[in-house]
Order: C-alpha cells, then structure tokens, then sequence
C-alpha cells in the first residue's frame, strides 16, 4: 500500500481546494474497492498481491463503480451520518447528502489514479499501465518515507484548510 486511510489524506486536500467539484465520499469508496484486491489476496493466498485493480484499467473500472452503484450508497451514508449528529455537531460535521454527478465522477476518478500514483511509487510489482506496460516506470518516483509525509501532510493541510473555512462561517 500506504494503507487505505493514507490515501484519504490527499483526497481531503482536493476537496479542500475544490469543495464543489469533488466528491470525497466517491474519492473514499474508489480506493477502498481498489484496496479490496490486496486484502482478498491476502485472505486466500497470503500474498497481498496488488494485480488488475491496480492497473490504470482496472482502478478506473473501480471508479466507475464508485459512481454506480456507489453514489447512492455514498449518499445513504450521508444522511446516515447528518442523522447521527446533535445540532451543534451538526453546525461544524453536518454536511449535503446529495452528490452531484460532476463531482461524484471527479472525485472517484481522482481517487482511483492519485490511488495507482502513489501505490506504483511502492510496488515494483504493479503494472500500472497494463496492458501496454508489462513494467512499472513509476516505482519509486517517491520514497516510502515520501509518501507517507505526503499522504499526512496534506491530510493535515486539509484539516487546516477546513478549520479556517467553518471558522470564518461560524
Ligand atoms: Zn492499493
């Protein structure tokens, strides 16, 4: 990997940047099914082998179920999670249920390719340009220390991004 929630660092950045026009619920869904094929591996064979789902095809394949069936349970979750809130968590973590289709797209696209980005930096293994590539040009374009500082970093960025948005609304 980096491990799964490591990828939701530069997804809330993103979406820090660019409230209106991605999805973070897609971004989220997109690598979690694209992280499901390592986990499974793991679970049958002991390898957590990273094979189509990681290949350019394959984690746009996972996007586009991000974003159907996936919008629909995305939203689910949203009013799911806006119900759970008390007014005043409400104020500062309430958020719209409803995704448009632009950002339900960019987000899951987004998060699918920043996904094999950053998994192809780690993994020799991976094709990510299968089936034109049998190799991995870009593995190792970043450090593993690399990475994970990317990955926190910007998930940091973003809280700070957030806070001072809620802040000057509040
Ligand atoms: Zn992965």
């Amino acid at each position: 990997m980096p491990i799964t929630p490591f990828h939701f660092g530069p997804g809330a950045l993103i979406k820090a940047v660019a409230p209106k026009h991605v999805s973070w619920t897609t971004f989220a869904l997109a690598n979690c099914l694209i992280d499901l094929e390592p986990i499974l591996y793991f679970l049958f064979t002991g390898e957590p082998a990273h094979r189509f789902l990681h290949t350019l095809p394959g984690a746009t394949l996972a996007a586009l179920i991000a974003i159907w069936p996936g919008k629909p349970g995305c939203e689910m979750m949203l009013r799911f999670w806006n119900r759970r809130l008390d007014v005043r968590q409400a104020k500062w973590l309430g958020t719209g249920a409803a995704i448009a289709n632009v950002p339900a797209v960019m987000g899951a696209l987004l998060g699918a390719w920043t996904h094999i980005a950053l998994d192809a930096a780690m993994h020799a293994a991976m094709r990510p340009f299968w089936p034109l590539l049998e190799s991995n040009p870009w593995h190792g374009w970043l450090s593993v220390d690399g990475l994970h500082w990317l990955c926190m970093g910007s998930g940091l960025l973003a809280l700070v991004v957030w806070l001072g948005i809620h802040s000057r609304r509040a």
